[in-house]
């Protein structure tokens, strides 16, 4: 199917204005299909020329522009022609639309708890003609009006406020200006609680099998929406316009959440069954609050095309953390933002497919996709921190108020949002937004012990990054130096007490570099860390552990010994979690040779053990000590008891997601056999049960279990997105390299074809989830490159490819230097 190019996009939105939407549709007809009608309004200012329509439906009963009927044979990969346009417009589409399993277009899913089914949109990133007909591009905006036929049982949610007008019927009030992507549906048994706030009615919904957890998570949800509303209200100084606000938490999504106005969709792994550290509820918190901010950046004033997709995203990733650590308890959510977010920002600058925050091209829709990664999020909000410390911060508000004003319920672009703050500041920004938004790349600052800091420009992306941070030291964990600079150019002389135990480069994290530490400082790191009271700099401190080990500067084997001796003695979960995560997922498997694994293995089990000793019992570190000790254990004694519900940790008594995680690290010690995994899928008839049973078989390490797992994988064309995912990553969990090696001359012939029956969203995911990282070798390199450059593999596929085969050669590199 061809994707949408943005100069197509250009003339139809020169060419046409969409007046009005009326969609209706009809639900009730089983499990496969359903009905969708849809009426479009539109004027054309230039009346005898042709345009086209989106659509892809199963069939298509009748169409009619301006009550002429059009032949549906004249549908051709998912574009009607439509001719001879008068200045007002009709045209009227009866179809009919085909379910989707994996999580674009209308979704539906089926609930092993209760048999129930459920149904929402995910119509991101062009799937809306999977579901109605259209012009699926994101600057032609128009009202929608939508009615909903469903089972008498089910309740409807939408972006307009839905009522039911008999036992089948619901209509959702007329929206305002929507563009096609962010247009949503949900509807099944749904459960509800609602709540107001400030004049606004809100509603968070659920599949039924999960009211329970529901119940326990939303107030705290609900307060984390007020108290961000409050803070967007008085930092944009523009009211929240689409009316109510719901939250619908809905089964098998692919990204953490979607921003329909009024109806935003999230994973509903986020109403967490089991114990949940505070880590995973300061996630959540700032989801809700990102999907909040996109009511502004996204849905009131949406990018003009898809280049622009930093306007989204790196808006609402700065406003959420800006919001939940001013507005909300998790005053610290820039730790768990350094730690995770800008790591992963990080890694995608270090591959050769980064690209500048804004500007990176879009030559088609589907192209756009790719620039949903580590740069257009953490980078570009890492960015707009440094805009504020460059303009300050009532300039920033300023600009921002204006540009939401004058492109209320319209378009957006780069240097209109640039005019506005210059405007605010008073500043020229051009060079800033050469260096930082148009020009890929990040710097690494060191400092030595002279007081020196150094710039080193990655030679590929040379710009002249003018960075406004902090430098600070500590000696026995007490502050004995904090310096502000502003470095313009290569290299400038900082205030520093030489004789500080740890010198930290960007104390404050406040801007978009990788850190080196000078060598007094690493070799009293494993001693001072613990000390630090600051979580940001200790953040700062782990980050650069791990950046150094990626970048090959750092002996893998050093992280792990300052990890073993360190972490234990860390107090933020968030540090403490995604520290353990770097180590068991990708350091201590990729990095290390395949005979150091094992006791590497042992000692994190080890320290985990050390923490579950040392601190509170039933305390979010105590959970995430847990989690790492039955991911690293190969103490098959404290494993069976666990399963058992013997000698568990405080508060994991009766936890079914902890439960998994012991299954699965009894798999992948070959010590699960069918019948204990039938039984934990027996106790667990949900999706997420069985998910778990999925990843469970495919982790046990033998080579039939794995060829089991690779064919369900590769060739069942059955399996939901979210059964993809387990199979890939329990296939990749365990088991030696030499039965591992084959298959990474499968993944190259098998991923790419997946994509004849998975979306492109969703592969992108298992083509990443299913690489062969854990064989770390030259050959896997040839076979990786000659997969990225065979016509027929698709450009996200291509792109996952090279993200993945960028990690796997840091290891190699790493492995070359350091063994
Ligand atoms: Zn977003």
């Amino acid at each position: 199917m061809p994707s949408l190019t943005r100069d197509e996009a250009r003339q139809r939105a020169q060419l046409i204005t969409v007046d009005r939407m009326e969609v209706d549709l009809d639900l009730d007809r089983g499990a496969e299909h359903f009905g969708s009608t849809t009426r479009i309004t539109f004027s054309c200012n230039e009346p005898g020329a042709a345009t086209f329509l989106d659509l892809r439906p199963v069939s298509c009963e009748r169409i009619e522009l301006n009550g002429t009927p059009i032949d549906p044979a004249t549908i051709t990969d998912g574009r009607l022609p439509l001719a001879d346009l008068r200045a007002e417009n009709t045209v009227e589409v009866v179809a009919t639309m085909a379910y989707s399993h994996d999580g674009q277009g209308l979704h539906r899913s089926h609930d092993p708890a209760d048999g129930e089914d459920y149904v929402y949109g995910h119509l991101f990133l062009d799937a809306a003609p999977t579901v109605f007909a259209c012009f699926d591009q994101p600057d032609l905006k128009a009202p929608y009006s939508v009615t909903v036929r469903a089972p008498e049982t089910w309740v409807v949610v939408g972006n307009g406020r839905a009522t039911r007008a008999d036992d089948n019927l619901w209509r959702l009030s007329e929206t305002l200006p929507l563009a096609t992507y962010f247009v949503t549906v949900c509807a099944g048994p749904y459960v509800s609680l609602h709540d107001s706030h400030d004049g606004i009615e809100l509603g968070i919904h659920a599949r039924r099998s999960l009211q329970g957890e529901l119940e326990r998570h939303a107030p705290q949800m609900f307060e984390v929406t007020k108290q961000s509303f409050d803070h967007f209200h008085s930092t944009f100084d523009v009211r929240y316009p689409f009316g109510d606000y719901d939250q619908v938490f809905v089964p098998e999504f692919n990204a953490g959440a979607m921003e329909n106005p009024g109806c935003v969709t999230f994973r509903d792994q986020m109403l967490f069954r089991g114990a949940a550290t505070r880590e995973q509820v300061l996630q959540r918190s700032n989801t809700i609050s990102h999907e909040m901010a996109h009511m502004w950046f996204g849905d009131l004033v949406t990018m003009r095309w898809w280049d622009d997709l930093w306007l989204n995203e790196s808006f609402a990733e700065f406003m959420a953390y800006t919001a939940t650590s001013t507005a909300t308890e998790f005053t610290d959510s820039w730790v768990e933002f350094g730690i995770a977010r800008k790591q992963w920002g990080y890694a995608a600058e270090r591959a050769p497919s980064t690209h500048p925050v804004a500007g990176s091209p879009a030559p088609d829709a589907h192209s756009a996709l790719e620039n949903f990664d580590g740069i257009s999020y953490a980078k570009g909000a890492s960015v707009l921190r440094q805009l504020v410390a460059h303009v300050g911060k009532d300039a920033f508000d300023a600009g921002v108020t204006a540009y939401l004003r004058s492109h209320a319920h319209g378009n957006g672009e780069l240097a209109e949002f640039l005019a506005a703050m210059e405007q605010a500041s008073g500043r020229d920004l051009g060079d800033w937004s050469r260096a930082w938004l148009e020009t890929a790349g990040v710097d690494v600052l060191a400092v030595d012990r002279d007081g020196t800091l150094t710039r080193t420009t990655p030679s590929q992306y040379p710009a002249d990054r003018v960075h406004t941070l902090d430098v600070a030291g500590f000696t026995d964990g007490a502050q004995v130096f904090r310096t502000d600079v502003v470095l313009e150019g290569p290299s400038a002389q900082v205030g520093l007490d030489a004789a500080a135990a740890v010198v930290v480069p960007n104390a404050g994290d406040l801007t978009w570099a990788q850190v080196d530490l000078d060598e007094t400082t690493r070799g009293n790191l494993a001693r001072e860390l613990p000390m630090i009271e600051d979580p940001v700099a200790r953040g700062v401190l782990w980050g650069a552990v791990l950046t150094g080990t990626y970048r090959g500067t750092v002996d893998p084997r050093f992280a792990l010994d300052v990890a073993a001796e360190a972490w234990a003695g860390e107090s933020d979960d968030a540090l403490l979690s995604r520290v353990a995560l770097a180590l068991t997922d990708r350091i201590v498997p990729t990095f290390l040779a395949e005979g150091e694994v094992t006791p590497a293995r042992a000692r994190l089990a080890e320290a985990a053990a050390g923490v579950l000793d040392r601190v509170e019992p039933g305390s979010a570190r105590a959970l995430v000590a847990a989690r790492v000790l039955a991911a690293t254990t190969t103490d098959e004694t404290v494993l069976r008891g666990w399963l058992d519900g013997r000698d568990l940790p405080v508060g994991l008594d009766g936890d079914t997601d902890f439960r998994w995680l012991v299954v699965h690290a009894l798999a992948r010690l070959g010590l699960a056999d069918d019948a204990l995994i039938e039984a934990a899928e027996a106790s667990d008839r949900t999706l997420t049960g069985r998910l778990g049973g999925l990843t469970a078989r495919a982790a046990r390490p033998g080579t039939p279990d794995k060829e089991w797992a690779w064919r369900e994988l590769t060739t069942n064309r059955d399996r939901s997105n979210y059964e993809l995912n387990a199979l890939a990553t329990g296939f990749w969990s365990s088991g030696s390299v030499e039965t591992l090696r084959p298959y990474a001359a499968r993944y190259v012939d098998d991923i790419p074809h997946l994509a004849q029956w998975v979306g492109a969203d969703a592969l992108d995911r298992v083509a990443a989830l299913a690489f062969p990282s854990r064989v770390v070798e030259p050959e896997t390199v040839e076979l990786v490159r000659a997969a990225m450059a065979r016509p027929d593999v698709t450009a996200g596929v291509r792109r996952s490819m090279g993200d993945e085969l960028s990690k796997l050669e840091e290891a190699l590199a790493s492995r070359a230097r350091w063994a």
